[in-house]
């Protein structure tokens, strides 16, 4: 797997403009930025926002700040700020210096929007919400301007004043940019400036009852820090006219520019933050964490690696193109990861017992097993052997054609690791299901081929009765069972109910101290890690990342 060091990335439409600008001497130096609002926990899609902004940084020898873009205190919380810095860390950036949040310039932002009052550029409108709506107009049909709009600039300065100090109502007052009611971009009717919110903030408690628009902020704030590429998705395409309108009309000596890419999309699942929330607060999933949410700290629990994360961004690759991406990409990237870097070890998700007749019941043998079918680097762990075992339910039949190469009665199998087995007979409970199997094992075959010269035709895995470790194994599957989830009506109606699977089984000892997120390949199995908030080395909890091979695209293909 590839490391942000030594990654040979392809290049993109925004890294063409770049050597561009650098090329021709426009900008010296790159500085980039990720301007999450903090109202929710990032996911899959912010990953590629990340990966872009700060792989540019990277790259060019640049910059990438961290700014909170914070102008809507009512549905944002430090929890998520906590939660931000901690994923982008975790994806493994930096950020350049201290982390900035746009209510940093809140006092900057009200200087230039006196700026532009006195300039005769912004007046303070007394339509309600609804009416500036109904003024606005429509695609075909031109606005009509506001009663309000031709006050003098003193009149304006003396309500924008009278705004700050708290002297209006929500809704009945705001600060409109004046630039034209006729502009074939709706952003360009005279967009609002600021509105009225007797909201807590976070950052600046109870200092402002005014919150700046997005579009009045963000460019602003890009250009105090100095930014030379603002990179956003593709819906801030007409709001660049407003973006540069903002920036031409105020004093500021910075000039920004911004491009837009298209977002990710991916089957199965729903990426806005307002849909996780939902998602979250009606608890239909255990929380924003919850290994079956695209958050990033949902992949993290659920055994996602960075490295997996930013090859998947490196393969979707940058381009201005609306599509949504398969799951099976994402799944992909991280099974590459693991199958190189995941020691293995042995599971058993659905046991039944098997007991070695001729095996001493009170011999305990440690084998030695190698950690890794190709990398000796990884070494290898000591597995101990007993009488009896655990082997998974489906690797034995009473009877079956060639095609089974695992345990049927009469038949030979290797033990992983260990010995050749022959099964002999079976109990079985009053529902005819196997309780245990009775083997006899060949002694000698350790390592080697029976002395017989009947090879077993296969290897399953298993794990020692006595010395395994009992443990829960989460089984996860897509939380919708349609591609577009986002469409529905009503989530509970395309929610997967076998969207969490849970099986209780056995491991082996050398798990038992597990670290949380640690990966390993459960062999025969697929990939699993220790769970982060459940799993204890007493009762321990093993998530899936994901299955050995793409069973998706078999299934539904
Ligand atoms: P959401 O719709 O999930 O609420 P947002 O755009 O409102 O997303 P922000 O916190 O404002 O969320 O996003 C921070 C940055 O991440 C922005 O630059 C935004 O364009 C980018 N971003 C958000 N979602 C995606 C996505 N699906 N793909 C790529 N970039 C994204
Ligand atoms: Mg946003």
């Amino acid at each position: 797997m590839t490391q942000p060091d030594n990654d040979v990335r392809p290049s993109n439409f925004i890294r063409n403009i770049i050597d561009a600008d650098l090329a021709s001497g426009k900008h010296s130096a790159v500085q980039t930025r990720f301007p999450p609002e903090p109202n929710g926990y990032l996911h899959i899609g912010h990953a590629k926002s990340i990966c872009l902004n700060f792989g540019i940084a990277k790259d060019y020898q640049g910059l990438c700040n961290l700014r909170f873009d914070d102008t809507n205190p009512e549905k944002e919380d430090v929890e998520y700020v906590e939660s931000i810095k901690q994923d982008v860390q975790w994806l493994g950036f930096q950020w350049h210096g201290d982390i900035h949040y746009s209510s940093d310039y809140f006092e900057l932002l009200y200087g230039y929007a006196v700026e532009l009052i006195n300039k005769g550029l912004a007046y303070v409108d007394e339509l309600t919400p609804e009416q500036i709506r109904e003024y606005r107009g429509t695609l075909t049909q031109a606005g009509k301007p506001s009663p309000y709009r031709d006050r003098s600039p003193q009149e304006n300065l003396a309500l924008f004043e009278k705004m700050r100090a708290g002297e209006f109502k929500e809704g009945t007052i705001c600060l409109r940019a004046k630039i034209d009611m006729a502009s074939s971009f709706m952003v360009m009717r005279d967009p609002v400036l600021y509105r009225v919110k007797f909201a807590h903030h976070h950052q600046t408690g109870d200092k402002w009852c005014i919150y700046p628009m997005y579009d009045f902020t963000h460019c602003i704030s890009d250009a105090l820090e100095g930014i030379t590429h603002s990179l956003c998705t593709l819906e801030f395409q007409d709001n660049r006219r407003l973006y540069d309108w903002v920036l031409e009309n105020i004093s500021i000596e910075c000039q920004p520019r911004q491009y837009e890419f298209s977002r990710l999309n991916l089957e199965y699942t729903v990426m806005s933050k307002r849909k996780l929330n939902q998602l979250v607060t009606d608890k239909l999933v255990d929380g924003w964490n919850d290994p079956r949410m695209p958050t990033i700290s949902g992949l993290r629990r659920r055994g996602y690696t960075p490295a997996s994360i930013r090859e998947f961004c490196q393969r979707i690759g940058v381009t201005k193109q609306e599509n949504t991406i398969e799951m099976g990409s994402l799944e992909s990237c991280v099974r590459d990861d693991l199958n190189v870097n995941a020691p293995r070890a042995m599971a058993v998700l659905d046991p039944v017992k098997v007991v070695l007749e001729n095996y001493p019941a009170d011999k305990v043998e440690v084998l030695n097993v190698a950690n890794h079918p190709s990398d000796e680097s990884m070494g290898s762990r000591e597995v101990p052997f007993s009488r009896e075992v655990w082997i998974e339910r489906e690797d034995f039949r009473e009877e079956a054609n060639k095609k089974f190469k695992r345990l049927v009665l009469g038949k030979k199998v290797r033990l992983r690791g260990a010995y050749v087995l022959t099964a002999e007979r079976v109990d079985k409970d009053d529902n005819g299901d196997v309780t245990t199997i009775y083997c006899s094992v060949d002694l000698d075959s350790l390592g080697v081929d029976p002395a017989d010269g009947v090879k077993p035709k296969g290897v399953i895995h298993w794990v020692s009765a006595s010395a395994g470790l009992e443990a829960e194994f989460r089984l996860y599957d897509r939380l919708f069972t349609v591609e577009n989830p986002g469409a529905a009506e009503e989530f509970e109606t395309v929610l997967n109910p076998d969207s969490l699977v849970v099986k209780r089984g056995f491991v082996e000892a050398s798990l038992k101290n597990a670290e949380a997120e640690q990966a390993f390949q459960f062999e025969r199995v697929g990939y699993f890690c220790a769970d982060s908030v459940d799993s204890r080395s007493d009762a321990l909890v093993f998530n899936r990342t994901v299955g050995l091979r793409d069973t998706w695209a078999k299934i539904n293909g």
